[in-house]
């Protein structure tokens, strides 16, 4: 029988407020090095941190939307260590008493959804960042101070692709509540992940095993499944695992030893003496309670149950708000959810991924896409052709109309004007119009060519192709 993975997950996720969590440097990502510290996120003796409230109501927000128990009175703690990133010699995070216990997230499709339950979510600062080798060496302490959530999952995840699937619907949650920008190249949502193997239905884990700073939901999935086979191999050789911190290495494809791993008594927590304890009232909690967005799963599922729409179509519409909102604003014109779907989906994404563009800066407004779409749903033009008006559109900032007018695409199916074109281009040509008619190859592509030049290229090619061979048909033909 197969050892049984163990997985859990601890997710550190900053959050967007404008400054850090102890002092009123800016939260910026990207700055020059060092340039947005001041003595208290640089732990200089005698600074004191105080604590800012916009990174108390995000974490709120996301502990109310997973449902985790609020507690009114938390408190915090200093996490002892030493490392260069991290300026005081200590973290000050939350311990024994977080801010949020409890709570769950659903993952998995439609139909198929799993519960992971959640063990807390704390609030604690960011270390700074260990500039490389090739940048000169040194800490940038810009990230330190930076307001972090730490989300810990109970040890209930079974594969790494069911750990990629909570990350992943983690994200966009934290997205769609504006929370943390989830962007884990920039390492504002980074992962670490605990994996033990049960050999056996009801006997004890072995080891545990941390993996460090994952940082693509790839890399998650990855990096367990090949920890999963180190492990399982080593137990079937009968050597133990051993308790660890091991990092992901992408390019050998495997996980390497870095260190022992530590035990809590290691970093001798203490309650933080510089800080009051962390007391919610009622009302702001309410109030957080009720400016909740729709959450991105209850609004996959009413897109499927609503509107009609694929699950996985909705739960691609769901991956950001702004997608969800550019759909939603079109569909409201658009008798027709499931062709605006598929519009978003498929055009808007696909122009988004060639022009670099997010969806949130997408050029069109979703009513000037609708008015294509409306055109489309009339009969007065193609899909092909208004994908064209709509590429154009993106490109030159062209209303649909003009796109339309400026395309000449509005001709398609117009066969008296294209008539009476052809009848012109016939009787400029009649030399050609009678070779023509003698069957003599390739002039009718010519007289198609002429046709294409007197209509600037707007011309129906197979309209045209109908109408020339009906005024050039031999006498003997028909
Ligand atoms: P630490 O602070 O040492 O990382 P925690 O008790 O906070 O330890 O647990 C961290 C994570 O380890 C949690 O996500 C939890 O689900 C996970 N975990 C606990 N026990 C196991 C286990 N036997 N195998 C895998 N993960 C586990
Ligand atoms: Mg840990
Ligand atoms: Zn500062």
């Amino acid at each position: 029988m197969n050892p049984v993975p163990v997985i859990g997950l601890e997710v550190h996720a900053q959050l967007r407020t404008r400054t850090k969590i102890f002092c009123g440097c800016r939260h910026e990502y990207g700055a020059r090095p060092n340039s947005r510290t001041c003595p208290v996120c640089l732990g200089l003796p005698g600074s004191l941190p105080v604590l800012n409230g916009s990174a108390v109501r995000l974490a709120l927000r996301l502990g109310a939307a997973l449902g985790c128990r609020i507690r009114t009175r938390s408190g915090f703690a200093r996490k002892n260590y030493f490392y260069p990133d991290l300026p005081r010699n200590y973290q000050i995070t939350q311990h024994a008493e977080p801010l949020c216990e409890g709570g769950w997230l659903e993952i998995g499709p439609l139909g198929a959804r799993r519960t992971i339950p959640l063990e807390r979510i704390h609030l604690e600062d960011d270390a700074g960042k260990m500039l490389s080798a090739r940048s000169g060496r040194g800490v940038d302490f810009n990230r330190a101070g930076v307001p972090l959530a730490e989300i810990v999952t109970r040890p209930e995840l079974c594969s790494g692709e069911e750990a990629r699937l909570f990350l992943r619907e983690l994200r966009r949650l934290l997205r769609a509540l504006d929370v943390c920008d989830g962007d884990m190249e920039k390492g504002n949502l980074r992962c670490d992940a605990n994996i033990s193997l049960r050999p056996a239905p009801g006997a004890p884990t072995g080891a545990r095993v941390e993996l460090k700073n994952l940082n693509s939901l790839r890399g998650v999935r990855k990096a367990l499944d090949h920890e999963i086979a180190r492990q399982g191999a080593r137990l079937a050789g009968g050597t133990a695992v051993a308790a660890e911190t091991r990092g992901w290495d992408a390019r050998r494809g495997a996980t390497v030893f870095q260190r022992a791993k530590e035990r809590s008594s290691d970093y001798r927590y203490f309650p933080e003496p510089d800080l009051p304890a962390l007391v919610v009232d009622e009302a702001m909690l309410a109030s957080i309670r009720r400016e909740l967005p729709e959450l991105p799963a209850a609004r996959e599922l009413r897109y499927v149950r609503e509107l009609g729409l694929a699950g996985d179509v909705a739960a691609t519409l769901c991956e950001s708000s702004a997608l969800a909102v550019y759909f939603e604003a079109m569909a409201e014109t658009v008798d027709d959810a499931r062709a605006c779907a598929n519009w978003v989906t498929g055009e808007v994404l696909r122009l988004c991924g060639e022009t670099g563009v997010d969806v949130a800066e997408f050029p069109v407004p979703p009513d000037e896409a609708a008015a294509l779409l409306r055109r489309v749903a009339r009969g007065g033009l193609s899909l092909c052709a208004a994908k064209a008006a709509f590429a154009t559109m993106v490109a030159e900032g062209a209303t649909a109309a003009d796109a339309i007018a400026r395309a000449g695409m509005g001709l398609i199916g117009d066969r008296e004007h294209l008539s009476s074109v052809i009848a012109r281009v016939i009787a400029t040509y009649p030399e050609q119009a009678a070779l023509c008619r003698a069957g003599k190859a390739g002039v009718a592509d010519w007289l198609t060519g002429r046709v294409m030049a007197a209509t600037g290229g707007r011309a129906d090619p197979r309209l045209t192709a109908e109408i020339l061979r009906a005024a050039l048909m031999r006498p003997d033909d028909g």
